[in-house]
């Protein structure tokens, strides 16, 4: 049975204040208002990830999450976060090959692969994200150029380390822009990425791996994106960032 999930995203948002007042909201409004089996995930910065974490630790639904994490097991990397860092302080989730790091940090498929590795032998599980940009998608070869992500990183993963991963599906062109993804849209390329991961691992693998749409996610559209077979919540940026768009997100299963 695969999970629910709905993923929040802060980027570089928020002071150390703010934060801890978004998640106290944030877990007030799940505990209160969220009946249905969903796991909920907060990617806060780094450096408020153990506050965070001990504010969420009463409430089950939700799970801490690091928006990045060091290819390296530990060593003279500057201003690098390893797995084992972030395993030792109760982070369970992390983000790898957001389409920002691939952009701005120049993340190849290569150095994605390594710290999938590298999460995953520290217990966390992967958030891995794919998705085309505006070009690709125009130029009707979106699912060949997700299909070629998938493979470049996943693929010499055994099926085991796989059974770790959640995939996000983010269309560059979504991200940030008020531009989402239609419903058909959407569950056209999550059953394409199954299918991919059927071919990679096993297909009960792929069966049970929850794919997440992100991209301009929001109260209004979430309902119907989260109602297609293959889209199995959401990864969510700005929305995130407000305590009642964020529940009204969750609640949409
Ligand atoms: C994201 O960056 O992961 C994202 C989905 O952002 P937004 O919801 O703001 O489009």
């Amino acid at each position: 049975m695969r999970k629910k999930i709905v993923a929040g995203n802060w980027k570089m948002n928020k002071t150390y204040e703010e934060a801890l007042t978004l998640v106290s909201e944030i877990d007030n409004m799940v505990k209160d208002e969220v009946t249905g089996e969903v796991t909920v995930v907060i990617a806060p910065p780094f450096p408020y990830l153990q506050s965070v974490g001990k504010l969420t630790q009463g409430n089950d639904k939700l799970h801490l999450a690091a928006q990045n994490v060091s290819e390296h097991e530990s060593g003279a990397y500057t201003g690098e976060v390893s797995a084992r860092m972030l395993q030792s302080i109760g982070t369970e989730y992390v983000i790898i090959g957001h389409s920002e790091r691939r952009m701005y940090h120049h993340e190849d498929a290569q150095t994605l692969y390594q710290k999938l590795k590298a999460s995953i032998a520290q217990g966390l599980k992967p958030i891995f994200c794919c998705g085309e940009p505006l070009e690709e998608r125009d130029a009707d070869r979106h699912f060949d150029y997700v299909g070629q992500q998938l493979h470049d990183s996943l693929s010499y993963l055994s099926n085991e380390e796989f059974d770790k991963v959640v995939i996000a599906y983010e269309p560059i062109w979504a991200i940030g822009t008020g531009r989402t993804a239609s419903s058909q849209q959407a569950q056209e390329m999550h059953a394409y990425i199954r299918e991919q991961l059927s071919r990679l691992f096993d297909a009960e693998a792929a069966y049970n791996t929850s794919i997440l749409y992100g991209g301009s996610c929001n109260p209004g559209n979430a309902k119907e994106l989260f109602a297609q077979p293959d889209v199995d919540g959401g990864l969510i940026g700005g929305a995130s960032l407000k305590s009642r768009d964020f529940t009204d997100i969750i609640k949409s299963f």
